[in-house]
């Protein structure tokens, strides 16, 4: 889960980070009273799920009430990378002394936390990490040991940040480190972490990524749950509980597991089809997961076959096939749909679909050839 920045800095600030003080609205009148109850200068920042909003026009500073209307009434609506703006946050304007990078993920080859901090900051990090990649320097930390306040100390020092701020940098360092492991995250990056000129060290931008699978045990997680970017199918498909994701191609793929689901995507790529979606039933799919699955995919109007592509393990091809069929009588399937049915029962799974084969409900003996009679038929 993808957080808007700020909800990233509540996120931070719920950890003992400094942020600046602010509040969100979709409203221009409502963004000028905010900025009074703060007091100018202001910073109008929009919140969209991807980065890159200063250079696109979408962080403006504000001196006066003219100027906080103005930027407000441009930045809401504004498109940024295809997201439009439909909330700013208006915060307390930073002076800014220096502008650093600090950011915690998983490197899964190394099995380790990598932590990277920089004096470049500002700038997007992949520049500098063409341009100059020893200007970031990098930890690696082994979650069952964490940070240590001496090993922290020493790679703000690598750095090679403003002496001033190394005390600073090292407070929020180790707080961001505890957000990112108790917090169950992905990804925290600071961009740009600032030295102010009065000497303290600031968060001024925040990209958080959580756990998805982990928001069972933080309740307050549903909140960014629900302002997650999703198009209509992707919506649909999460109220209904699907794992789901739109793609652009014209063949619908419904499969048990995400590797049989992706393998799916691929074979139709393969023999020169495009997949419009990837979405995965799970083990042990009913006749009402089918027919959700179905009634998604059948909603998205660029779906012209759809592959259903079982492999049964705890799932028996029979209840498949019953789910299948019972699914097709609930709701009114425009494209026509070839199954592969395969695993733990099959033959009786074939039975039973066998009688009521026709050229809108197909049946294949292979993947491959499930893949390439769908293709054929939405190209038709
Ligand atoms: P991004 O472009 O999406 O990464 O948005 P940021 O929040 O990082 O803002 C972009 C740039 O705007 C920062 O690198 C700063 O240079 C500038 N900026 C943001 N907030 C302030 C502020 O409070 N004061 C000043 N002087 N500049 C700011
Ligand atoms: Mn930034």
């Amino acid at each position: 889960m993808d957080l808007l920045e700020y909800q990233g800095k509540q996120f931070f600030a719920a950890y003992g980070i400094p942020v600046s003080p602010g509040e969100a609205t979709g409203d221009v009148d409502e963004a000028v009273t905010i900025a009074e109850r703060i007091g100018y200068p202001v910073v109008v920042k929009a919140q969209v799920h991807t980065g890159g909003r200063g250079k696109a026009g979408g962080v403006k500073l504000a001196e006066t009430a003219d100027e906080c209307r103005t930027h407000a009434a441009n930045i809401l609506g504004l498109d940024i990378k295809g997201h439009v703006v439909k909330t700013i946050w208006i915060e307390q304007a930073s002076d800014i002394a220096e502008e650093y990078y600090a950011s915690f993920t998983l490197d899964r080859s190394a099995k380790k936390y990598l932590g990277m901090l920089s004096a470049e900051g500002g700038v997007e990090i992949e520049a500098v990490a063409e341009s100059n990649p020893d200007a970031i320097a990098k930890i690696w930390i082994d979650p069952t040991e964490g940070l240590t306040d001496e090993a922290c100390r020493a790679w703000v020092e690598a750095a090679k940040l403003n002496p001033q701020a190394t005390n600073g940098a090292v407070d929020i360092l180790l707080k961001l480190y505890r957000a990112y492991t108790e917090g169950d995250a992905d990804l925290v990056e600071i961009n740009p972490l600032i030295l102010k000129p009065t000497g303290e060290v600031h968060a001024l931008d925040a990209k958080v990524s959580l756990d998805g699978n982990a928001e069972f045990r933080h309740p307050g997680y549903e909140q960014y749950d629900a302002t997650q970017p999703r198009d209509d199918r992707e919506e649909a498909a999460h109220a209904k509980g699907l794992q789901y994701v739109g793609l652009e191609g014209t063949v619908g793929v419904i499969a048990n597991g995400a590797g049989l689901a992706m393998s799916t995507v691929d074979v139709v790529n393969q023999v020169g089809g495009a997949p419009a979606n990837f979405l995965d039933i799970g083990g042990g799919a009913n006749a009402d997961v089918m027919a959700g699955a179905l009634e998604v995919i059948n909603n998205d109007p660029e779906v012209k076959a759809i592959l259903i592509n079982i492999f049964g393990g705890i799932t028996r091809g029979e209840e498949v096939a019953n789910g299948i069929l019972e699914a097709t009588k609930r709701v009114e399937i425009d494209a026509p749909i070839v199954i592969r049915l395969d695993g733990t029962n099959a033959q009786e799974g074939r039975a039973i679909l066998g009688p009521n084969l026709n050229d809108k409900l197909m049946m294949e003996d292979t993947m491959l050839s499930a893949a390439r009679k769908a293709v054929e038929l939405a190209d038709a």
